[in-house]
Formats: C-alpha cells, sequence, structure tokens
C-alpha cells in the first residue's frame, strides 16, 4: 500500500478499533492479546495484522476476531475482513514508551529511538529492531522511575545495590544466579528494573525479560491448558536475561516450579543470566522444593534489610529533591522517625503531604505534615490485628465471625472472607501463608487468590470497592 497518508489513516483507525476493543476486554486482556498485534497493511477490503506467535494468532481469532471485524467496519465502512498472521519478528517498538512520561535522561534516550523508529516503521518492516524493543507478549514494561541513578544507597541495601550494578555491568556472568529478597516496599523491584534497563542501555542486543512469579504462573497454567507448552518454553528459553520478581508465589505450585526448574536449568546451562527477587531467602521459601532451594542458593544471594533512620532520611531528601519540594529538614526528620515500615509507605506519605500544600497552597510545615498524615501515622504506631479484621468484616457484612474460620463456600460467607483476607494482607505485616493459618488453616494460594479477587472486583465494581475502603479506614482509624 501507499506510503503517508494510507498508512497514517491505517494506523489512527487501528488506534481506534483497539482503543474500543480494550474498554470491551478490559486492560489485562488487552495487555496480553491485543497490544502485541501490529497492523501491517490494507489489501483491498482486508486488514492484515500480524502477531508473534501461533499460539496468540489461534487465541486471538477464537476470541476477538469478530469484534475486530466488526469495529474495523464501524471505523471504515470499506473494510470487510481481518486476517491475523503470524511473524514471529513483529516488534513492539511501543511497548516501553506507552504511558511513559519518563523524566529520567538515560530512558528519554531510548524512548527517542523508540518513537523515531515507530515514525519511521511502516509496520510490516519492523525486522531489526534492537533487542531490548524484542516483541514479547509476555515481559512486563520497565518502570522508567526505577533507574539505578535514582535508588538511594545505604547500610541496609548497600550490598544488594553492588551485587545489582555488577551482574548489569558485566560482560558475562559474574553469579547465577543473583537472588535478591527482603520485605516489602525495600527496593527489591526497583533494583531489578534498574538492572534491566541497564543492561538494555549498556547492549541493546541482549534480550532481557522481566515478569512477576504470578505472571510466570498464570501463563504456563494457561499453556497447559491450552496444551500449549512449547511456545510458553521457547519465549523463555530464548532470552539472555531472565527475571522473576516475586518469587516465593512459586511455593505451593508444584507443576509450576517444576517448569520453572527446566527453565532455569536451560538457561543457566546455556550460560544465560538469572536474576530472582522474594521476600524471604532461598532456604525460607515456603513450599518450595529442595533441589530448587539449592540451586538457587548457588548463585550469589543478596537481601535487603530494614531501612535505618539515615536511610530513610536519605531517601526522602532525594525524592524530595526529584519533585522540586522546598521540604523543611523537620518535616523530612519528623517522617523518617515516623514512618519505619517501608520505603514505599515513606514515598506515599511525602507524596500525599507534597500534594496537599500544593493543592491548598499552603507552606510544608510540621503542623501541615501531622495533620494530612494524622491516619497514616496512627497507622504506624498502632498496627491492626486479623482477629480485629475479622470481626469487623464480619459485622459489616452481617455473617458470623466463625465464618471466617469455618470451611462453607457459600458465596455471602466466601466473599467477606476474601475482603478480610485482602485487608489483612494490606493492613498487617503478616505473610499470606500466616493469614490463611488464621483463616481456618487455608492455603496461602487461597489467601493470595483472595487478595488478586479483591483487587479486581474493585477495578470493575465501585460499589464494593467503597465498601472495602470503608473499613479499611475504619481499621487504621
Ligand atoms: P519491593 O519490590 O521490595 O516491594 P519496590 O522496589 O517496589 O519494593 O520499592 C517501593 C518503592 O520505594 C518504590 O517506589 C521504590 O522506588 C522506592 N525505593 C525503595 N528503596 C529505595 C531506595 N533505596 N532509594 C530510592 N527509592 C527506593
Ligand atoms: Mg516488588
Amino acid at each position: 500500500m501507499n506510503q503517508g497518508r494510507d498508512e497514517d489513516q491505517l494506523q489512527t483507525e487501528w488506534y481506534r478499533v483497539s482503543s474500543r476493543l480494550k474498554a470491551e476486554i478490559g486492560e489485562t486482556a488487552f495487555e496480553n492479546w491485543v497490544k502485541p498485534i501490529s497492523v501491517t497493511a490494507i489489501e483491498g477490503s482486508e486488514v492484515r495484522l500480524s502477531i508473534p506467535s501461533r499460539f496468540m494468532r489461534d487465541w486471538v481469532e477464537a476470541n476477538y476476531l469478530d469484534r475486530l471485524k466488526e469495529l474495523w467496519t464501524g471505523e471504515n465502512s470499506g473494510i470487510h475482513s481481518v486476517q491475523i498472521r503470524i511473524s514471529p519478528k513483529s516488534k513492539r517498538p511501543a511497548d516501553e514508551t506507552e504511558g511513559d512520561n519518563s523524566n529520567s535522561a538515560a530512558v528519554e534516550n531510548k524512548t527517542q529511538t523508540a518513537a523515531t523508529e515507530a515514525a519511521t516503521n511502516d509496520g510490516a518492516t519492523a525486522a531489526n529492531k534492537p533487542g531490548w524493543l524484542a516483541g514479547n507478549d509476555i515481559k512486563a514494561p520497565l518502570d522508567p522511575r526505577f533507574l539505578f541513578s535514582k535508588f538511594v544507597v545505604g547500610k541496609p541495601n548497600e550490598f544488594a545495590y553492588a551485587a545489582a550494578r555488577r551482574v548489569a555491568e558485566a560482560q558475562s556472568v559474574p553469579f547465577n544466579p543473583l537472588f535478591l529478597y527482603g520485605g516489602v516496599g525495600l527496593g527489591k523491584t526497583h533494583l531489578m528494573n534498574s538492572i534491566a534497563w541497564e543492561i538494555q542501555q549498556r547492549d541493546p542486543s541482549r534480550t532481557v525479560m522481566y515478569l512477576s512469579a504470578e505472571k510466570f504462573m498464570y501463563r504456563f497454567v494457561r499453556a497447559l491448558r491450552e496444551q500449549n507448552t512449547v511456545d510458553f518454553k521457547d519465549q523463555f528459553r530464548s532470552v539472555d536475561v531472565l527475571m522473576i520478581d516475586d518469587v516465593q508465589f512459586i511455593g505451593g505450585r508444584d507443576a509450576t516450579q517444576e517448569e520453572f526448574f527446566h527453565t532455569f536449568n536451560a538457561l543457566v546451562d546455556q550460560g544465560r543470566q538469572i536474576i530472582l527477587s522474594a521476600d524471604k531467602s532461598p532456604s525460607d521459601l515456603e513450599g518450595v522444593e529442595e533441589r530448587l532451594k539449592s540451586r538457587l542458593n548457588c548463585g550469589l544471594v543478596a537481601d535487603i534489610h530494614a531501612t535505618t533512620y539515615e536511610l530513610r532520611l536519605a531517601i526522602l531528601e532525594s525524592k524530595a529533591e526529584q519533585m522540586q519540594l522546598e521540604a523543611p529538614r523537620t518535616v523530612l526528620e519528623f517522617l523518617a522517625h515516623k514512618i519505619t515500615s517501608n520505603v514505599r509507605e515513606l514515598e506515599g506519605a511525602l507524596n500525599r503531604v507534597a500534594a496537599h500544600t500544593q493543592l491548598i497552597g499552603r507552606d510544608l510545615t510540621l503542623e501541615t505534615t501531622q495533620e494530612v498524615l494524622h491516619d497514616l501515622l496512627r497507622a504506624n504506631d498502632r498496627r491492626v490485628t486479623i482477629e480485629e479484621i475479622q470481626k469487623r468484616v464480619a459485622e459489616h457484612f452481617n455473617i458470623r465471625v466463625s465464618d471466617m474460620h469455618s470451611a462453607r463456600r457459600a458465596r455471602s460467607v466466601a466473599r467477606p472472607r476474601q475482603v478480610a483476607m485482602y485487608l489483612a494482607k494490606q493492613l498487617t505485616s503478616r505473610s499470606l501463608p500466616e493469614i490463611g493459618r488464621k483463616f481456618g488453616g487455608r492455603d496461602h494460594t487461597t489467601v493470595m487468590h483472595a487478595v488478586k479477587k479483591v483487587d479486581e472486583l474493585c477495578d470493575h465494581d465501585s460499589t464494593f470497592a467503597e465498601d472495602v475502603e470503608l473499613l479499611r479506614r475504619m481499621l487504621e482509624g
């Protein structure tokens, strides 16, 4: 087809069609199935799309093709059919750039390249992209905020940081795997992302795949169901660097663990780098087989310790500077003293204070800080117990507290139970297995499922979301 205007029109139509489809099928399905598609041409009344694998093509054809056709005809009445071809090389230059309002120089370079390539890309010949842009339907997009340059180093994390840098800068594989572990909100994901950025920056031809263990599991289970594990295996075994975040979630899932073990061994044998993170050390991972634990222990294990006052203060100073926020030292010191749980909460607190003072147009002082954060400060003073959560939630939904422990599976009790598990995860520092035990000895995967379910429901049902939010406030306040 002609270049220029036609190409623009084609891309515009695709944009509209895919946006509509996204609204219908939701963000997750969109990310999984539609985003990897690229539009290549219009031939007569037919639109040609390409997708990276047969498996994906079959799925999209089975589930979305008819709707795609309808939507496209709605945009352009001259279109009567949509054809999807497999093109393993089809790249997704927009992948990392979308929604990426990065203000960092290092990432800007990349997004620039990506944007230029996207602009000059005629769609059909998207072949020779650098490896870090390689079209991949599984890996998660990297977070542009998470660079080494934005990671504040202190006693509790200096070892993990040094190990991460070493892996990111090495030409060969210095240790395999690198296993980073530490509590929630202490910077594991930040370091993982930094490594990925750095590797891609240094050598764009290396393919880096970063994803969460949950996604790995979910994909694997689905591939099993679809009887299509070959594509799944290929996708993992062809990367140079595999990074899996939060591997504690693999515990207890035997088939997934088995697959993970094989993937792991295959990659290590080929001299590919593996980087993992978890909330516990390999030896402490629950429900993980011994042979896997010992493999995980073979490389370098680096832990991130709880923050110290000095580190918290340094992080606050760095964040305030990045936000161009003029924060008096007393305020930062106060926050560093009071909010000791983790960096994520610390960051959240600073953001809240900043947003509030900007909105109201008041100076940032110790008084305003205390005022704005009174709920958070109180929550940090006094932690809720699981028993309190169960009692409150039971009252709210009008069920008996004993139903929190019972085996009854009717939705009228199962749903409140899930809400209580969700809140227990959010408001206490208990681990998933500990929470499971408090709910009649349930498995940690049940708790995990509950957390996910409630998250999903909150996304789709605003009344439900309000209920949960209300409960959360009551429990915190
Ligand atoms: P984890 O994956 O360990 O739960 P994250 O990496 O998501 O934690 O970190 C939570 C938040 O805290 C992120 O926004 C991250 O940028 C920030 N953070 C954590 N540690 C540091 C640090 N040392 N310097 C700067 N920011 C940090
Ligand atoms: Mg994380």
